[in-house]
């Protein structure tokens, strides 16, 4: 995000350490370091004073080599190319260890939606489709939600686009409502894969498979549907958190309550209290002791000075690049284990994949088949890296790495190289 951090730097080393564990020779996995295609546009809205505003926005396709681009756009005011260009790799690599047939890809547009009316979020939303139009499509490019954007955001460039083709294309986004073809499950997809390969983790390394006490950073879409998952399972959920703070209690947090408390409060946590329920910083809810810490925010959170007071045996990344390199090296060296974003919060996209095959076919799926199809694909992703993990004595973030780079070094040899 801010300062002197580059995700696409953190990608960058990230894959030369992961294809050389591979053995790849640097001609075979070069393409993965340069994104086939990066679009910045000017957005013009009129506010809904009468002013003339312009937004930066984004899209950013990083590779079409498994099949079509996919990826959310994100609103947020300080996005820039690099960390959309690190976002649209980790997509790629992403839908290739979960094995969809997709490329990888991210949109964003710098803005605090929060500042912008309804109308005027409209207008900037139709207005970036039509921006973005020429390089989105069901067979191209599919956008979902990400950070700040939602079911209705999808809804007005499904909208905007299907105006301008002159017909319906509700397979040109995914994350949309069901009455315009969106999906079952496709909302809790993200948080129901997160709570999957927890799960799993723990069966793995022959934890109990409850009453672990586990800290959950973020309280939206991701984190929300994590929590009440996990706590539902059985798991004590010792620390959550959003933009006003951590809240934490040592003999758990009564999830239920929290979420009624945000429904009534703008979804906000902010003036949550309960009995036990301490009041800590974001960095404190980071450094907490627990069995399990679950960032579930924005990427670069857990930078090397956390990493030296993290005192979470696991970490499973909710969020997309929560985890700076430099951290990472001091988590492995303290013998943390770390679920990297690309496997752990692969739900999200597997579900919007289940959700273009509706569209394109013209089918509707029940939600428990979607639901046992996620979980069977979160396991066996699991299970894949966990076996790389053991055979090549690497992180689950590298086996993750290898499992996906194999596959594309494989697809472009493949396919080879035009013209
Ligand atoms: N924004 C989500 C992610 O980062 C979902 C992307 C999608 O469904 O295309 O994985």
């Amino acid at each position: 995000m801010a300062n002197t951090y580059n995700p696409y730097d953190n990608m960058l080393q990230v894959l030369e350490l992961a294809a050389q564990k591979l053995g790849l020779p640097q001609n075979e996995y070069e393409f993965i370091k340069y994104p086939e295609r990066e679009l910045k546009v000017a957005i013009q809205v009129v506010m809904d004073n009468g002013d003339v505003k312009f937004f930066e926005g984004y899209r950013v396709q990083h590779s079409s080599v498994r099949g079509p681009c996919k990826g959310g756009i994100r609103y947020h005011e300080e996005v820039d190319t690099d960390e959309v260009k690190a976002l649209a790799a980790w997509m790629t690599f992403k839908c290739a260890v979960v094995n969809l047939p997709y490329g990888g890809a991210k949109g964003a547009v710098k803005v605090d939606p929060s500042l912008l009316s309804h109308g005027e979020l409209e207008r900037l939303t139709r207005r970036f489709t039509t921006a973005i139009l020429p390089i989105i499509g069901p067979e191209k490019d599919i956008p979902a939600p990400d950070v700040n954007t939602n079911a209705e955001v999808m809804a007005w460039i499904m909208d905007t686009y299907s105006m301008l083709k002159g017909y319906a294309v509700p397979g040109v986004v995914t994350g949309k409502s069901i009455e315009i073809g969106g999906s079952l499950g496709r909302a809790k997809a993200t948080g129901r894969g997160v709570s999957i390969v927890t799960g799993e983790l723990l069966k793995y390394l022959n934890m109990p498979e409850k009453g672990a006490r586990i800290v959950v950073q973020g309280m939206g879409n991701v984190g929300g549907v994590t929590a009440t998952l996990l706590y539902e399972q059985g798991h004590t959920i010792i620390g959550v958190s959003d933009i006003s703070g951590g809240y934490y209690n040592p003999e758990g947090l009564d999830i239920p309550a929290i979420h009624d408390y945000m429904s009534a409060n703008n979804r906000s946590l902010e003036g949550y209290t309960a009995t036990g329920v301490e009041r800590i910083s974001n960095q404190e809810l980071l450094t907490r002791d627990c069995d399990v810490l679950i960032p579930c925010a924005m990427e670069n959170q857990i930078t090397g000075p956390i990493a030296d007071s993290v005192r979470a045996k696991l970490i499973v990344e909710g969020a997309n690049g929560p985890t700076t390199v430099e951290a990472d090296e001091i988590l492995n060296k303290k013998g943390v284990i770390i679920l990297p974003d690309i496997l752990s919060n692969a739900g999200g996209v597997v579900v919007s994949y289940f959700e273009w095959v509706q569209n394109i076919q013209e089918l509707t799926w029940e939600e428990d088949q979607i639901n046992e199809t996620l979980k069977k694909i979160m396991i066996r992703s699991f299970g894949q890296v966990a076996d790389i993990v053991k055979e090549h004595n690497v992180s689950f973030r590298i086996a993750a790495y290898m499992l996906a780079i194999d596959k594309l070094a494989k697809a472009k040899k493949i396919r080879g190289i035009f013209p």
